[in-house]
């Protein structure tokens, strides 16, 4: 084993063999954004041998003051955050094997992206993706790391299917749309990502190293503003709980796909096709040539229609900016990208 290791190794908690361990683990980090790429980048420096990272959207300079892994020319050049990550990991530690996908994480994909992998952190920035992540992770077993910051606080609790309260036992039902603040409507600052962040990850190690003694087994919460500190201890799982007590998975098995959302506080939505595509970028960039702005790379293509800026990934999803509503979003879809 390098020196690269040598003073985690020294630490006691960790050790020759939690590092051999370490090296062999696979972590899914769902989302890419200030949580996701603080996850990716302790993870990686830590030497998580396999990370498989997933996000939907591209780097933008409102990202850069607490988004660790980005800087100012992804931001230039519109790089989707998840190969922006694996870039800069491969400059960090190139013995790590990173999986960076783009796209968006759904109940048709959700499955098959955490089947593979010891544990997944969350660093989504939204609950309908967080219930979405704990009924896959309770189905299938695996142990998931809840995270969240806005402004200056922020939470995590560490989610092991059977033997912790799963979300669902704890919030049971969704909160609403446009209920909560979100870092776009109350602004964020970095600290209080620093904190969640280490406290998810410090969980991860301890997990992927076998040391679940000293996980923390509480719901903490953390304001760095106000210095305010909690930690609630979490108690059992609750039996009559839909998705760990009944096993009844209402997101997972949700009737309808929403093929278009709005992204909370963001002023975009976001459009998928409604069958699985892939679209060639270059012709479709030849074919919206007439219109403003019109920029691509090898994932995507941006280009302007009026005021509204829409971006169109290679799996046929759209992100348009400059909207909150939704038909007006799937209208310019359907005229520019078809329906
Ligand atoms: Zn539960």
């Amino acid at each position: 084993m390098n020196e690269r290791y040598s003073r985690q190794i020294l630490f006691p908690g960790i050790g020759k063999g939690g590092q051999e361990k370490l090296l062999n683990s696979r972590v899914l980090v769902v989302g890419c954004g200030a949580l996701g790429a603080s996850h990716s980048e302790m993870l990686s420096r830590a030497g998580v041998g396999h990370l498989k990272i997933v996000d939907r959207d591209f780097v933008e300079y409102t990202n850069l003051q607490r988004q660790t892994l980005f800087k100012e020319s992804d931001a230039s050049e519109r790089l989707p955050k998840a190969i922006a990550a694996k870039m800069r990991i491969g400059e960090i530690n190139s013995d790590v094997e990173v999986d960076a996908i783009v796209a968006d994480v759904n109940r048709s994909n959700v499955e098959q992206l955490i089947a593979d992998v010891d544990l997944v952190l969350d660093g989504t920035d939204n609950f309908q993706i967080r219930y979405l992540l704990n009924d896959a992770c309770i189905k299938l077993g695996k142990t998931w790391i809840y995270g969240a910051a806005v402004s200056s606080y922020g939470t995590t609790m560490t989610i092991i299917p059977g033997e912790t309260p799963c979300l669902r036992c704890i919030f049971e039902d969704m909160p609403d749309a446009g209920s909560s603040p979100t870092c776009d409507t109350a602004g964020v600052i970095m600290p209080i990502i620093a904190t969640v962040s280490a406290v998810q990850v410090s969980e991860a190690i301890k997990l992927l190293v076998g040391a679940r003694d000293e996980l923390h087994g509480s719901l903490m919460q953390f304001d760095v503003w106000a210095n305010d500190w909690r930690k609630i201890k979490a108690s059992n799982p609750n039996p009559e709980c839909p998705a760990c007590g009944r096993h009844v998975y209402d997101f997972l098995d949700a009737e309808t796909q929403e093929f278009a959302a709005a992204l909370c506080g963001r002023d975009a939505v976001q459009v998928s096709p409604s069958t699985s595509t892939s679209i060639d970028l270059k012709s479709f960039s030849e074919r919206v040539a007439h219109l403003s702005d019109v920029k691509q790379n090898e994932y995507l293509v941006r280009f302007k229609s009026g005021e509204k800026e829409i971006t169109v990934f290679r799996d046929g999803r759209a992100i348009v900016k400059g909207t909150d509503d939704v038909a007006v979003a799937r209208s310019l879809y359907a005229r520019y990208v078809g329906s």
